[in-house]
């Protein structure tokens, strides 16, 4: 089973996670997750996390004695840490792939300015950590790049989809997908204003099917991203 530990001042923003196919997957047990509020490891008065930023400076920085009491409880040396943060590697659907045969990941969610960096240092010494980005912005928070790095990586999990084929030929699937985002998909009335679905896709002839498709997953992925067809 892949556990999921997910720490953030903002308990409630994880509740999505157990909506849906992963509401379900949970209750079946083929996933487990648990959220931990910080706050609860920061023992002074105002259950503080944050403090102002050496060499000065705008905003605050996260703490690193309360992640460090959250983490000493939570990692073992299976686990994988990954810290949400525009800073990091980009995540992709292989490394979905990756932590999605893994048994056990511990995300820290960042806000304000982030995390004092020698939080990262310190359990690298330890465990596998990685720091991942969703993309080249920036969000207010880590909780919104967890929901959504979770979601990627539990529809991979055996048992959590209904029909595991259909992963094989999402955009950026390992194999034919690789490099391709899927070409346009359709579904009965054949004519919805005037528009009619593409003949082949009605002939019953898979083999003509599935060529079509591939043409028009390397047509899509030549004009929404051309940055994949180069690679
Ligand atoms: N000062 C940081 C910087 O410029 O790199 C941005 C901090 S951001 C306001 C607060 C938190 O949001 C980060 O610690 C991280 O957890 C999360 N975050 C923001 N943008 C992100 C992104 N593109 N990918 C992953 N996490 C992100």
């Amino acid at each position: 089973m892949l556990k999921f530990d997910v720490i953030t001042v903002f308990p409630e923003y994880l509740a999505p996670l157990r909506l849906s196919l992963l509401g379900r997957a949970i209750e079946d047990g083929v996933l487990g997750l648990d959220v931990h509020d910080l706050r609860d490891f920061a023992h002074d008065k105002h259950q503080t996390v944050d403090d102002a930023p050496y060499g000065g400076g705008p905003g605050m920085v996260m703490k690193p004695e309360p992640w460090g009491e959250a983490l000493d409880q939570l990692l073992t040396p299976e686990s994988v840490l990954i810290i949400p943060t525009p800073s990091g590697r980009p995540f992709t659907q292989a490394q979905a792939q990756e932590y999605s045969a893994m048994p056990h990941l511990v995300f820290a969610c960042g806000r304000y300015e982030g995390i004092d960096s020698r939080v990262a240092s310190h359990y690298s010494s330890k465990v596998r950590v990685d720091e991942v980005s969703l993309g080249d912005y920036v969000l207010a928070g880590g909780e919104v790049a967890v929901l959504t790095i979770v979601e990627a990586v539990a529809r991979l999990v055996p048992g959590v989809l209904g029909n595991e084929v259909s992963v094989q030929d999402d955009s950026f699937a390992q194999g034919a997908m690789e490099n391709l985002v899927e070409g346009p998909v359709f579904t009965r009335p054949p004519v919805w204003r005037e528009l009619e679905v593409p003949e082949i896709l009605t002939s019953g002839d898979h083999a003509k099917i599935a060529a079509w498709r591939h043409l028009q997953a390397m047509q899509k992925t030549a004009i929404n991203r051309p940055d994949l067809a180069d690679s």
